[in-house]
């Protein structure tokens, strides 16, 4: 049965087009109720990194929900939960191994940026409020981590409602921000945000917030080594704290638990989501130090929370997803399948429309460009993401469009992330029907 079939009551999140609905999925395959099967090459939004269709993960959920559903974070802990914090504390990055359970990615920026605020008050620093991102980048929808984002497609219709945040220049060279070329350049998109620091006044300054892999809003690209050893030392120099955003590259995806980890830094708070609970449930969290825990505790503690922090039905989807990580090695197949896949998927370069072919891992994109020369991109207009994603889904592949990478508008992404237990088979699967479609 489709929605068309029945008159639907839901508010659906694309207008004008017919859903088909789900039956089931397994592993990299989701099957819809009329029976055609899709290769899942995006992990829905680059969430099912555990794959679907994981029995133990249902189970633990369940036995949870018949034991203790819920209950407050104020009134209780749980041990599922105390569990999870321990085993999660050995991979986390750097010293960020206290743990703040939530529901989603932008409830974890939106608490990492009022941790942040928390733990300069605490320490007397009171003038520290403004957190930079950078642009592009993209850490959220809601208003307040909208205002953080580089994402003027996403902004514009509440532009006036949302606090525009300072921007450094994000490191992605195949539009570069500064109009540089990457290895002449010596990262100027580094020293950016020195230069914003001293602008702004460091007084000013809580934090910086970045995603170690640019995501969504510039399509999987990689940045330069030094990058991100450069940014994390301007910030030490200035008492910014540093925002790992990791909600899309956290939990293997990238070939490492977390995305920093390939620069070698250590953030001072780390925001999760995603793969954290490969979609089984809900999450998000904030990951961070005990330095940071214990100055905030000391000050009166964090005045901050939701309903469903510290959840344990979500807890113990996460520590199933945990160990199905730890025992099947998907971290570092995630690196080893993620450069096969890369390979194969450079292949595509020998369409004229294909501009770029990047990733880390297996997060990877293929961006459409007019002219492969001057990269100049396709006119909005076009829709030449949404156009390819569409044929790839008639013809069975789930794939994560994006737009706006080169002019804020326009840039045509097709973001492949697949689960990181699909096979080799699969991942051909899938780059021949892009392939095909491309073509
Ligand atoms: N940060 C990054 C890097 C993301 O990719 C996303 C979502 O795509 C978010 C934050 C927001 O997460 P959510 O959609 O779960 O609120």
């Amino acid at each position: 049965m489709t929605i068309a079939a029945t008159p639907s009551f839901v508010f659906h999140r694309i207008a004008g087009r017919e859903l088909p609905a789900v039956s089931r999925a397994v592993g990299a395959v989701v099957w819809d109720t009329a029976g055609r099967r899709y290769l899942d090459g995006s992990g829905g939004a680059v969430v099912v990194n555990i794959g679907h269709g994981r029995e133990e993960v249902a189970a633990a959920m369940a036995r949870q929900a018949a034991d203790a559903a819920y209950v407050h974070g104020t009134h209780f802990t749980s041990e599922v939960l105390e569990e999870y914090a321990r085993r999660l504390a050995v991979h986390a990055p750097g010293d960020c191994r206290r743990l703040y359970l939530l529901s989603g990615g932008s409830e974890a920026t939106e608490t990492a940026v009022k941790l942040a605020r928390a733990y300069h008050l605490a320490r007397g620093e009171k003038g520290r409020h403004k957190v930079i991102g950078r642009s592009v980048g993209y850490h959220g929808n809601t208003l307040g981590t909208l205002g953080l984002s580089g994402r003027p497609t996403l902004q514009a219709p509440y532009e006036p409602m949302l606090r525009a945040s300072p921007r450094a220049a994000a490191p992605f060279c195949y539009h570069c921000p500064l109009d540089r070329e990457y290895p002449a350049c010596e990262v100027a998109c580094a020293d950016d945000l020195e230069a914003v620091i001293a602008r702004e006044g460091p007084e000013t300054i809580s934090a910086f917030v970045a995603e170690p892999v640019l995501g969504a809003s510039a399509g999987a690209a990689v940045p330069p080594d030094e990058y991100t050893r450069h940014v994390r030392e301007t910030c030490r120099r200035h008492g910014v704290l540093y925002i790992d955003d990791e909600v899309m590259t956290g939990f293997g995806r990238t070939g490492r638990w977390f995305g920093i980890e390939w620069s070698g830094v250590a953030p001072d708070i780390v925001t999760c989501g995603k793969g954290m609970s490969g979609g089984y449930a809900p999450v998000g969290a904030v990951l961070t130090t005990d330095a940071i825990v214990e100055a905030v505790e000391g000050a009166g503690g964090f005045v901050h929370g939701f309903t469903f922090s510290h959840h344990p039905v979500t807890a113990a989807a996460c520590l199933a997803t945990l160990e199905i990580l730890e025992r099947e090695r998907l971290v570092e197949r995630a690196a080893t399948v993620g450069a096969r896949a890369l390979a194969r998927l450079q292949e595509l370069r020998a369409h004229p429309e294909v501009g770029d072919v990047r990733g880390r891992g297996l997060l990877m994109a293929v961006e459409l460009v007019a002219d492969g020369r001057t990269r100049r991109p396709f006119p909005r207009a076009e829709r030449r993401a949404e156009a390819v994603a569409a044929r790839a889904f008639a013809e069975g592949l789930i794939v994560y469009a994006s737009a706006g990478c080169a002019t804020g508008t326009e840039g045509d992404v097709i973001m492949l992330a697949p689960p990181l237990v699909a096979t080799d088979d699969e991942i051909e699967e899938m780059v021949a029907i892009l392939d095909r479609v491309l073509s």
